[in-house]
């Protein structure tokens, strides 16, 4: 059975080294041709401790990638324990692919007739399904800076709600050597530039910020549920039938209010080489473990829907507690309701957009 996986980012380049172990050897295909700095899809390398055990299923060092703790970080105003941190991305990235004989170029649809099986983990652009039966995505901006501070304080890990009009937020990542990923992320937000360049004025006076890196990208918020179907079979030109799957972002394995898709899309992969090669399972049990997620959707849609103009529900709030504690966030119930911010403010004044 010749399998292709189009795409090695996390997801692919993960489970490329998870059917090896199982004695099947996928064609891993990606040209990597991102206009980025760090030659990689734009993001903010933000993950749980948690991502330690799926690095040990394939053999690989979690304390290699790390770059900096996040274990106190700045949410709103509030300081609050979490098990997160940075890790090197790009390495790990290059690291996953290395010994899967990756070819450097795009799968394209001539290329993809020679396989029975093409694993579509192209992210976002997901470009082997049908479209998603709903899709929602966020555009984002970040920045690497490196920042120099005018006095002895250090500038905190965090995010923020409240900086942003609209459904969106700003999150602040150390990366090592005083570089720090700046970065928004907005539903109907249109000026993303003059919302980070205000808050490098705002904090003008505490540090300087020097530019090194600037990107725009957009992240899958669907759900899995609404990013539907997962597989689809087709009858090659030979008239032999051929299977796209698709596994990480491309099929929405991301956490609609924080756009955390790392975690999930190792998640992904793994359920998907649990399930090899049963199609069925593996689309009931990626809906079962992300049910979740079709609930933060839901909440978004409410609040982009005109019946949403007059606040966050308590389901949504309750929704929004659960979120931080999924991610381990010490964030006590009442403050995590209370700074639903950046969902109310938005409510507040929707058509605010810098
Ligand atoms: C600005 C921003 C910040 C983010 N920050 C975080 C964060 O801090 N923490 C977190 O957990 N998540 C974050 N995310 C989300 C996270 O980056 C993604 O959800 C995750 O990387 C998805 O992994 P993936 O492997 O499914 O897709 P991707 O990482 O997008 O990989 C898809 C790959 O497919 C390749 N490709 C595309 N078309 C083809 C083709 N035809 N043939 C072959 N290859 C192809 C691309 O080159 C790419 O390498 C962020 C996203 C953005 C946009």
């Amino acid at each position: 059975m010749n399998v292709a996986i189009a795409g090695s980012g996390i997801a692919g380049g993960y489970l490329a080294r998870l059917l090896e172990q199982r004695g099947i050897s996928p064609d891993v295909y990606d040209g990597m041709d991102h206009d980025t700095h760090c030659r990689c899809r734009s993001c903010g390398w933000g993950v749980p401790g948690g991502i330690e055990m799926y690095l040990a299923n394939v053999g690989l060092d979690f304390n290699e990638y790390l770059l900096e703790s996040m274990s106190s970080m700045n949410f709103d105003g509030l300081v609050a324990k979490t098990p997160l941190c940075t890790l090197n991305k790009p390495r790990l990235i290059r690291d996953l692919a290395r010994g899967t004989g990756l070819k450097k170029q795009n799968l394209g649809p001539e290329e993809s007739e020679d396989y029975d099986i093409v694993v579509d983990a192209t992210g976002i652009t997901r470009a082997f399904l049908p479209p998603c039966r709903s899709d929602l995505a966020l555009p984002t901006l970040q920045h690497r800076v490196a920042v120099e501070s005018h006095g002895s304080e250090c500038l905190e890990a965090g995010v923020y709600g409240n900086r942003i009009p609209g459904l969106g937020y700003l999150w602040i990542f150390p990366v090592g050597n005083n570089h720090y990923h700046i970065g928004i992320g907005g539903i109907g937000l249109v000026r993303l530039d003059s919302l980070l360049e205000r808050f490098y004025q705002d904090s003008s006076r505490r540090f300087s910020f020097t530019t090194l890196c600037s990107c725009h990208g957009s992240v899958r918020v669907a759900s899995p549920y609404y990013s539907t179907p997962f597989y689809c079979k087709k009858t090659r030109k030979d008239g032999t039938p051929q299977v796209i799957v698709g596994i990480g972002e491309s099929i929405g394995t991301v956490a609609p209010f924080t756009g955390e898709g790392i975690v999930y899309s190792l998640e992904c992969a793994k359920i998907f080489a649990d399930s090899w090669p049963d199609y069925e399972r593996y689309t009931n049990s990626v809906l079962a473990r992300f049910a979740w997620m079709k609930k933060e959707r839901e909440t978004l849609d409410y609040l982009l829907s005109r019946e949403g103009k007059s606040g966050p529900r308590l389901r949504d709030r309750w929704r929004f507690f659960c979120n931080a504690r999924r991610s381990g966030i010490g964030l006590p119930m009442l403050e995590a309701f209370r700074r639903m911010g950046t969902l109310s403010q938005w409510v507040e004044s929707p058509d605010q957009t810098l």
